[in-house]
């Protein structure tokens, strides 16, 4: 098939233009998104929560209910730009909101803090989904090159997700770390200046703006929507700081189910009620759309699994560097750099490997690639938990194991993430494949969760900020192992239902 593109957009490089306008965003909404991750647990551990022998749990608390509604926002911010906004001004609000957030997290002080949290969790619920959605749109329906901007794209979301660990890292080891959150801000506006300057030299044609419904200009309470969504949006942030910061306990033991904050209640309440929403539309589909619908829950509750332990990096696995690796040329923020720069490396390679098997019809079909993608963060896993065996007389293993960890770690999210975006379109019956992308991004909302649970797990309990090497390398390891096994049972899992589900998705590969 030809590549078609909209008469009213301008091509670079055999693509829309305004892809690179939406590369260039992203690249530093990632940038300011990852440089804040690569500080958050040190910042929390070191300075928030420095006083209490309990820091390890409230920052893990804390990170968890961030995670879960950092991505769970996104549901929102994506219906509304559906029906109000339209993707131009969701992604113009979200990123501002998001440059807000990091700029208030450069001012010292708890109140802050958390206010800032919110407004970074309202603002990527704007920008997050919609800018994806905008790429997608630039290419009309069929339009083989879709996947490569897609891939280019990742290449963008990982650039920014690379440079800034190292970056902000740097800044809030040298001069504070208000500086390396003040860098992210200034990534989020010169994301936002990309964007602006894309809309001024009209790259996108007449993709993004809102729908043609009026709602945009409606009113309601007297005041416009397009007046009001964004006035809501910035209302709604301090009732979001007071749900961060009610990070305690209040109520439940040690287990998944028991372990209770307000967050963790809210998000067990709005799972069961996906899934019973899930069974009513399941009972209106075809049998054919029924197995496909079937297929697509699963992959997402895999995906959940596998978010669940690969975003313990900006948690257990950054205090685990700070405290146990013998590190060489970067500090432990600095280590979140590692899987963006695998995924640099990587992506491409592994992209081919896929045309190639194509060719020779041998590319393994979605589940395998599922089933290997959870073996390979078992294994990534185990090497860390080998480490502990290379442990020097203070409790600190050789950095190698990290770099080797990340390594496989990042093989496995290429084996699952990019091929479950499209597999979820492809599955889901056009009528709710909004909804079903929705669901896909709620699996790392609900991986949060997973690593709010582990973290706790794996909290070292010290009243000295400094604690030694010994005193918490068996902590981690223990864990480790643990994790590895949970990962290969489920990889063993989803191999052995992969036949199943292989049958039950038909014509998709
Ligand atoms: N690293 C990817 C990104 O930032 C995916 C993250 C996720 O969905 N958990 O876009």
């Amino acid at each position: 098939m030809t590549s078609q593109v909209n008469s009213s957009q301008q091509e670079m490089l055999g693509h829309p233009k305004g892809l690179f306008y939406l590369f260039f965003a992203e690249l530093w909404e990632r940038f300011s998104f990852y440089g804040m991750r690569a500080l958050l647990t040190l910042y929390m551990v070191n300075e928030v929560f420095e006083a209490l022998a309990t820091r390890d749990i409230a920052a893990a608390a804390v990170y968890a209910s961030y995670g879960s509604l950092v991505y769970a926002s996104t549901v929102v911010g994506g219906r509304i730009s559906d029906s109000i906004l339209g993707m131009r001004q969701s992604v113009f609000l979200g990123g501002v909101l998001m440059a807000l957030g990091h700029f208030v997290l450069a001012i010292p002080g708890n109140v802050t803090f958390y206010l800032a949290l919110a407004f970074i969790v309202v603002g990527n619920g704007f920008f997050k989904p919609n800018i994806s959605t905008f790429v997608g749109s630039l290419y009309k329906d069929g339009d083989t090159r879709k996947d490569s901007g897609f891939t280019i794209f990742y290449m963008g979301i990982n650039i920014g997700g690379f440079v800034a660990p190292l970056l902000c890292g740097w800044l809030g080891r040298e001069y504070g770390w208000h500086y390396g959150f003040g860098l992210a801000g200034v990534g989020m506006l010169t994301g936002l200046i990309f964007f602006w300057s894309g809309i001024k030299k009209n790259v996108f044609g007449d993709k993004g703006l809102p729908p043609n419904n009026g709602a945009y200009e409606k009113r309601v309470f007297g005041v416009q929507q397009k007046i009001l969504v964004p006035v809501l949006a910035f209302l709604s942030a301090p009732a979001i700081a007071y749900l961060l910061s009610s990070y305690q306990d209040i109520g439940g033991g040690g287990t998944f189910l028991g372990e209770q904050n307000i967050v963790n209640l809210i998000f067990k309440i709005i799972g069961v009620g996906i899934l019973i929403y899930l069974g009513y539309i399941m009972s209106k589909c075809t049998p054919e759309e029924r197995k496909k619908l079937i297929v697509a829950v699963f992959i997402t509750l895999f995906m959940t699994i596998f978010w669940g332990f690969h975003e313990l990096s900006g948690s257990v696995i950054t205090l685990f560097a700070a405290r146990n690796v013998n590190l060489v040329w970067i500090d432990a923020a600095q280590t979140n750099a590692l899987n963006s720069m695998w995924i640099i490396i990587l992506s491409i390679p592994i992209s081919l490997l896929w045309g190639y098997l194509s060719r020779k019809n041998l590319n393994p079909r979605t589940p395998y690639k599922f089933a290997t993608g959870l073996a390979l963060a078992g294994i990534s896993f185990y090497i860390l938990a080998l480490s502990g065996n290379s442990a020097d007389e203070n409790g600190m293993v050789p950095f190698s194991y990290l770099i080797v960890m990340y390594f496989l770690l990042s093989v496995g999210e290429l084996f699952m993430s990019p091929v479950g975006l499209s597999k979820i379109t492809d599955l889901s019956p056009k009528r709710i494949v909004a909804f079903m992308m929705g669901v896909w991004f709620l699996s790392s909302a609900y991986a949060f969760q997973v690593v709010g649970f582990i973290g706790k797990q794996l909290a070292i309990e010290s009243t000295d900020i400094n604690v030694s090497g010994l005193a918490t390398l068996g902590t981690y390891i223990g864990g480790f192992d643990l994790i590895a096994k949970y990962a290969l049972g489920a990889s063993v899992i989803v191999f052995i239902l992969s036949p199943i589900l292989k049958r039950m998705m038909g014509n998709v590969h």
